[in-house]
């Protein structure tokens, strides 16, 4: 086994929250410098930049096709995915569970689709940033049938599992919680291990982040996954 340096919660441009600098290749050089080796692109309910970020990282960076979602209860949970082809086939039901509502780019800022070189090549016209219909269960069950893995998001803050539920449900299978990075780890997400991810909308986010150690088979999208799994354990 062998230990790479992680930051598995990253935004783009496409997020509205996220500062138009967060391109593909700013991104790329930003967590190399950082020390990360791998990252996972995860905009609020959508991952139509991850393959600009992949093709922009090329061996330089391993790439976890991810989104974070924003469920009907207004949670926040990372969502990573073993393929580029499974998160887009999540991608594509988070998609029709979010209401059909445009973004209004004064307001809320533009959502930016980039191809490798930074080019924006096109905008998300559907606000992303809402909570979907998709519940907390159907979540999980989702994500496991793609063979994908759940991180509950900064469970010290507002839109967090804790702070909306009041608990990680007992039978959710996760490797551990996520804290932002002021926080503390909260004394409910005390019986799970917790890391802190840059969760980074401005390059100076990611300036600042401290990648965390996760043991790998190898360097690649499916020992990543394999090894958040073998992690995941229910509360229980
Ligand atoms: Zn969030
Ligand atoms: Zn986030």
């Amino acid at each position: 086994m062998i230990s790479v340096a992680c930051d598995l919660h990253i935004h783009t441009a496409l997020s509205p929250c996220a500062l138009a600098e967060m391109t593909p290749r700013n991104i790329v050089n930003m967590a190399r410098l950082a020390g990360a080796q791998v990252i996972a692109i995860t905009d609020h309910n959508s991952c139509r930049n991850v393959t600009a970020v992949t093709k922009a990282a090329g061996n330089k960076l391993l790439v976890i096709p991810g989104l974070e979602v924003w469920t009907r209860e207004d949670v926040h949970l990372l969502c990573l995915f073993p393929s580029l082809v499974s998160a887009e086939q999540f991608g594509a039901v988070v998609y029709a569970a979010l209401p059909d509502r445009p973004c209004d780019g004064d307001l809320f800022g533009e959502q930016y689709v980039f191809d490798e070189m930074d080019r924006i090549v096109g905008w998300e016209e559907r606000l992303l940033l809402s909570p979907t219909s998709l519940g907390v269960d159907d979540i999980a069950s989702l994500v496991e049938q793609l063979g994908g893995c759940i991180i509950p998001a900064h469970v010290d803050r507002s839109y967090s599992l804790i702070n909306q539920l009041g608990f990680v449900p007992p039978y959710l299978k996760i490797p551990f919680v996520e804290v932002s990075r002021r926080g503390k780890q909260p004394q409910a997400s005390g019986m799970f291990n917790a890391v802190t991810n840059s969760d980074a909308h401005t390059l100076a986010d990611l300036a600042g982040s401290k990648p965390w150690p996760l043991s790998v088979e190898s360097v690649t999208i499916h020992s990543v996954i394999s090894s958040l799994l073998a992690l995941s354990s229910t509360g229980t």
